[in-house]
């Protein structure tokens, strides 16, 4: 299938969980993809092998520090011409009680899972407006909609994306760029691996369908959004999270 083809797609946080599926899957319907990782280089090593070196393209980059972002995309842009789509899925938890969060634990959440948003949405949305088109896509969280216990740090980074999603979407549909959220639900992922296995299962009764999502279910979201099929779709968040109460 060649729905994106000669298509760029950035995504940051590609080189495992939701990423690597959503790299993956825009390749197979024939994206060239640039994506970010962190620390993993041999997972993102693997992956580049995987789709071919003429398609695919990891560079390392630590979302929460604009300079780093700011080399990711000068790379980019010096690569390539125009970004067509941009991902924002580089996340990570950082879960504890409130009354026992530290500063850091708050600050590291927002500044990877928001700022880290914020420097690569920056980094596209020029180019984007200037040449009348582009998608962003925010991997935002349930819990960034809903109450989620031990996670304030976590809830207050997707709320933001999500409410960022929807002012930034205003400010540039007049110029054709779309800005739309994702929120998945429970995905088995490295992210939820550390759930322990008595409360998955409280967790679990709460989803309709009774089971974890895939990272591949959210990536045929994401590609659905990012594509012309979802030409009037703009500024808000959509669910992917088996039916959560
Ligand atoms: P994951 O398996 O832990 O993967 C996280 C990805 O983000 C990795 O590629 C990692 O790179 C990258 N990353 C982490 N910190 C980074 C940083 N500072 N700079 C750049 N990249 C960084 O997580 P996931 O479950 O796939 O989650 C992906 C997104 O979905 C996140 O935004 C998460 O909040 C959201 N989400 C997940 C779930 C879920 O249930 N899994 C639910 C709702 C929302 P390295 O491999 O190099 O470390």
């Amino acid at each position: 299938m060649n729905k994106f083809k000669d298509k760029l797609v950035v995504v940051t946080g590609g080189s495992r969980g939701i990423g690597k599926a959503i790299v993956e899957l825009f390749s197979s319907q024939g994206a060239k993809v640039a994506f970010s990782y962190n620390k993993n280089r041999n997972e993102a090593e693997k992956l580049v092998e995987s789709i071919g070196e003429e398609r695919c393209f990891a560079f390392p980059c630590d979302v929460s520090n604009g300079n780093s972002v700011k080399d990711f995309f000068d790379e980019i842009k010096a690569k390539f011409e125009d970004i067509n789509v941009l991902v924002n899925n580089a996340g990570i938890t950082a879960d504890n009680f409130f009354a026992l969060m530290n500063t850091e634990q708050f600050e590291t959440v927002i500044k990877t899972n928001l700022l880290g948003s914020f420097y690569a949405s920056k980094a596209a949305i020029k180019q984007m407006i200037s040449k009348r088109q582009g998608v962003i896509i925010n991997i935002a969280s349930v819990s960034g909609l809903t109450a989620a216990e031990g996670q304030t740090n976590y809830s207050a980074s997707k709320g933001g994306l999500v409410a960022m999603t929807r002012s930034l979407a205003k400010e540039v549909g007049k110029y054709n760029v779309r800005v739309v959220g994702v929120a998945p639900g429970y995905i088995e992922t490295d992210m939820t691996a550390k759930i322990p296995g008595q409360m998955r299962k409280l967790m679990l009764e709460a989803v309709s369908l009774k089971r974890m999502g895939q990272s591949a279910e959210v990536a045929n979201l994401v590609s659905f959004l990012a594509s012309d099929e979802a030409s009037y779709i703009s500024g808000t968040t959509i669910r992917v999270d088996g039916g959560m109460e």
